[in-house]
C-alpha cells in the first residue's frame, strides 16, 4: 500500500500499517504496482508518419521522411503529441522525455508542451535543432535547417518560460542538437554553454549506426564519441540516444563521465543499426535510461513492450543472463530517473512523487505465470496499464 499527500508519497509498506483514513482510497487488489515508467527518447511528431520507408537504414530512411515532416504545422505537433503520450500513459509511463528537432511552419516546442500539460503526463521537452544543411555537407535538405542565433533564442526563451527545476517539477526542458551530420560544431558548443549557463541537461544522439561512425570519421577525423568529447558533450548533465557502437574505452569514458544513455531496441532493430552493449554499460557503471525512440523507427511508443525489447535483444549476443525481467524494469524506472537527472521519481518509497502504475495480474496474457507477476510483466504480451497517477492524480 501506498499513503500518498497532495503529489507525494508519504508512507509506503503493508496496507495494514498505513493511516485507516483517507480522502480518496484506489483499491489495487489484483494488481501488481510499479513506479511509473520513465522514457528517455522519443519524436513525437513521427506518430504521424508511421510505417513509412519500412525497409531502410537510418540514413536513408531519414532523407525518405525529411521532405514529409517539412510539412508538419503547429497543430500536427500539437495532435501528434497527444497521440503518442496517449499510447505512452497507457503503456506504463509516466514521465517522458522528448526530442522535437525540427520546426517547419510556425512550428514552437511549446506546441507539444501544452498537448503534455493538457495530459498531466511529467514531461521534459528538449529544444531540438538542425543547422547543417545539405548544402553544407550534412544530411537534412536546406529547408529543413534553422539559423543558428534563431536557434539559440529559442532555446532560451524555451527554458525560460517553461523550465521547472524544483522538486516534482511537471515540465522540465534540456538543449538538443540532432546529431553529427545534422549540425555545426559551433551550435553543439553554444548549446552545451547555455544549457551549462541555465543549469539545464544536454541531449543528443551519438553513435547510432556505422554510416554515422564514417561520416564522423571523414569530416571530423574522429569517431562520435571522441568528436563530441571534444566539444564538451560527456558529463552528468549530459544524456546520448543510441550508443549503439561504443568500444571499450568509450564505455568507461561514459561511466567515468557519467554520461547517460537512452537505450532504443527496438529502433535499432527495426533500423538495422546494431545492439547497444547495455550489460557492458551497465556492468562498468553507466547510467541508462530506456526509450521508445521515434514514432517512425519502432513504430509504437509501448514503454513496457520496450523493456522486454531490451531484455530480448541483450540476449542475442549469446548470453541467456545478459538481462533480466527485474534489470529490464529497473532499467525503465530508476534508470530513466537518473538519465533524467531526478531523484525524485522511479521508485516507491516515502518522499518520491506520487507516480505509479498498476497492471491486474487476471488477464489472459499472464495465465501460467502468476508464480512470478514481476517476471510476467516483461516475459509474457506486454500489457496497457489499468491504473496510472501521476503527480498525485489519476490518469489512467
Ligand atoms: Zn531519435
Amino acid at each position: 500500500g501506498l499513503f500518498v499527500r497532495d503529489n507525494e508519497i508519504v508512507q509506503a509498506g503493508p496496507t495494514a500499517t498505513l493511516p485507516e483514513i483517507a480522502d480518496t482510497v484506489i483499491d489495487a487488489a489484483g494488481m501488481i504496482v510499479l513506479p511509473g515508467l520513465v522514457n528517455t527518447h522519443h519524436h513525437l511528431c513521427q506518430t504521424l508518419t508511421r510505417c513509412i520507408a519500412q525497409d531502410s537504414v537510418l540514413f536513408d530512411w531519414l532523407v525518405t521522411l525529411y521532405p514529409i515532416w517539412a510539412r508538419l504545422t503547429p497543430e500536427a505537433v500539437y495532435v501528434s503529441a497527444k497521440v503518442g503520450l496517449a499510447e505512452l500513459m497507457l503503456s506504463g509511463c509516466t514521465t517522458s522525455s522528448d526530442h522535437l528537432y525540427i520546426y517547419p511552419n510556425g512550428v514552437r516546442v511549446d506546441d507539444e508542451i501544452q498537448a503534455a500539460v493538457e495530459l498531466g503526463i511529467r514531461f521534459h521537452a528538449t529544444r531540438g535543432s538542425m543547422s547543417l544543411g545539405r548544402s553544407q555537407g550534412g544530411l537534412p535538405p536546406d529547408n529543413c535547417v534553422e539559423d543558428e542565433p534563431f536557434i539559440l533564442r529559442e532555446s532560451r526563451r524555451a527554458i525560460e518560460t517553461y523550465h521547472q527545476a524544483d522538486r516534482f517539477g511537471m515540465v522540465r526542458v534540456a538543449l538538443a542538437p540532432c546529431s553529427p551530420f545534422t549540425v555545426t560544431a559551433d551550435i553543439m558548443r553554444s548549446s552545451a554553454e547555455l544549457a551549462r549557463a541555465y543549469g539545464v541537461r544536454l541531449h543528443t544522439h551519438l553513435a547510432e549506426t556505422k554510416d554515422e561512425e564514417e561520416f564522423c570519421l571523414e569530416r571530423f577525423g574522429a569517431r562520435p564519441v571522441d568528436y563530441v568529447a571534444s566539444l564538451g558533450w560527456t558529463g552528468p548533465d549530459v544524456w546520448h540516444a543510441h550508443c549503439v557502437h561504443l568500444n571499450t574505452a568509450e564505455v568507461s569514458l561514459f561511466a567515468t563521465t557519467g554520461s547517460g544513455v537512452a537505450h532504443c531496441p527496438s529502433s535499432n532493430m527495426r533500423l538495422a543499426s546494431g545492439i547497444a552493449p547495455v550489460r557492458a554499460m551497465r556492468d562498468a557503471g553507466v547510467r541508462v535510461g530506456l526509450g521508445v525512440d521515434g514514432s517512425a523507427s519502432n513504430d509504437s511508443s509501448h514503454l513496457l513492450a520496450e523493456a522486454r525489447q531490451a531484455m530480448l535483444l541483450q540476449r542475442m549476443m549469446g548470453n541467456p543472463n545478459a538481462l533480466g525481467a527485474q534489470e529490464a524494469l529497473e532499467i525503465a524506472t530508476l534508470g530513466g530517473a537518473s538519465v533524467l537527472g531526478r531523484d525524485d521519481i522511479g521508485s516507491l518509497a516515502a518522499g518520491m512523487a506520487a507516480d505509479f502504475i498498476g497492471y491486474r495480474l487476471d488477464r489472459l496474457s499472464f495465465a501460467g505465470a502468476r508464480h512470478d507477476p514481476l517476471a510476467a510483466l516483461v516475459f509474457c504480451t506486454p500489457p496497457n496499464v489499468d491504473l496510472s497517477v501521476i503527480n498525485g492524480q489519476v490518469r489512467v
